[in-house]
């Protein structure tokens, strides 16, 4: 166990960890020599910076540690593009991260929670309830490790779609978001971030006010409170149209494109009604940017369609665990429900997601706390 006096470089950005070094007394440009180390060459042990002086090393290890999880598992899709890692906190909490690699895109999934207290229907992630939120090193910590085990050079993409509702940690993800972003830290660019959430609205409104050009993705997978509410829980607090407004909203504050995740469960939300309920759902928030935003900034994808650069929707065919017993509905049914989409204008694309054959799937992870023998 890990001393609590001491303070974890990896939950502090920069400038954070430039102050900490000053306030003990250290020179404040020792701190971009140790950051080089971590988020650029990947080493976590003070023994191995070689362009600190003995002494200094000695003296950083007792003020500082780089905590690091145990690698508990990691498994490989049978087509080697994705890889999960289970991984041990502190507390015996397991979480999972995945490595997904798609042409040029080397992206991150990244667990936010212990658990999660939201219960989707569909999602492995909510099925064993909520232990934690994660602390923003805890966050950090796992892009690093996914860099590290796949020996991937660079991350391009990370995606807050693992354990978790991110918007429900909001300050220590936003932490993590920032040290992630920061040049002199991990430097990923923001947009080259994801926060999906289930809908939680003030932290939406939140998120629109931090001038931060993160990709927002929003969970909507229902047209209506009954198809949603059945599969989503989180309905009963933010109904469909309250969320969708918060959306349009967003939109507009921020100018910056939604997309929508619309998991497609055959029998539950993937008819032609549906499609069609879904695509009259979305219509409002066309009309509010158009009438208000400049022409230029309209449809930022090149896209003449009326909802082209304000919101999109990405369907994923349904992922199966054991807790849902249903199906994805078929090829043509899902090409379907997206023609539908897009002969109302709406953008949409269809994710069919890598790493099911080891359960790495979106809505397939899952989080536990190993308890007596297990530990
Ligand atoms: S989909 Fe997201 S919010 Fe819903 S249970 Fe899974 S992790 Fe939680």
């Amino acid at each position: 166990m890990n001393s609590p006096s001491l303070i974890n470089v990896l939950d502090l950005g920069a400038e954070e960890l430039k102050n900490k070094f000053k306030e003990l007394g250290f020179e404040p440009y020792r701190a971009g020599q140790v950051l080089q180390w971590v988020y650029k060459k990947g080493v976590y042990d003070f023994s191995r910076m070689t362009n600190l002086s003995l002494d200094l090393r000695e003296k950083f290890k007792k003020s500082f540690l780089l905590a690091m999880p145990e690698v508990v598992e990691r498994e490989v899709s049978e087509d080697g593009n994705s890889l999960k890692l289970l991984l041990k906190l502190e507390d015996n909490h397991l979480i999972e991260t995945v490595y997904i690699r798609s042409d040029d895109r080397h992206t991150v999934c990244v667990s936010s929670q212990a658990g999660c207290k939201f219960h989707c229907a569909f999602c492995a992630s909510g099925q064993n309830g909520f232990f934690r939120n994660l602390t923003a090193s805890e966050i950090v910590v796992q892009v690093l490790m996914a860099r590290d085990i796949s020996s991937s050079k660079k991350i391009t993409n990370i995606v807050f779609m693992g354990i978790g509702e991110p918007l429900d940690n909001y300050g220590q993800l936003m932490k993590a978001i920032r040290i992630l972003n920061s040049k002199n830290a991990f430097g990923i660019g923001a947009r080259k971030m994801t926060i999906s959430t289930c809908g939680v609205i003030p932290k939406i409104e939140a998120l629109s006010a931090e001038g931060i050009q993160i990709e927002l993705a929003v969970s909507l997978h229902g047209p209506n409170d009954t198809v949603r509410g059945a599969i989503m829980p989180v309905n009963n607090t933010y109904p469909v149209k309250s969320l969708v407004e918060a959306c349009r909203q967003y939109i507009k504050k921020t100018k910056r494109v939604i997309t929508f995740e619309y998991i497609l469960v055959k029998g539950v939300n993937a008819s032609e009604k549906e499609a069609r309920e879904l695509s009259r759902l979305l219509k409002g928030i066309s009309a509010t940017k158009r009438r208000r935003i400049s022409p230029k900034r309209r449809f930022v994808d090149g896209s003449d369609t009326p909802f082209g650069g304000l919101c999109k929707v990405n369907l994923i065919p349904y992922n199966p665990i054991q807790e849902f017993f249903h199906d994805a509905p078929s090829y043509d049914e899902i090409v379907q429900f997206q023609k539908i989409l897009q002969s109302n204008g709406i953008k949409t694309t269809v994710r069919f997601s890598k790493g099911q054959d080891i359960q790495a799937a979106c809505g397939q992870l899952r989080s536990v706390k190993l308890t007596g023998n297990n530990k």
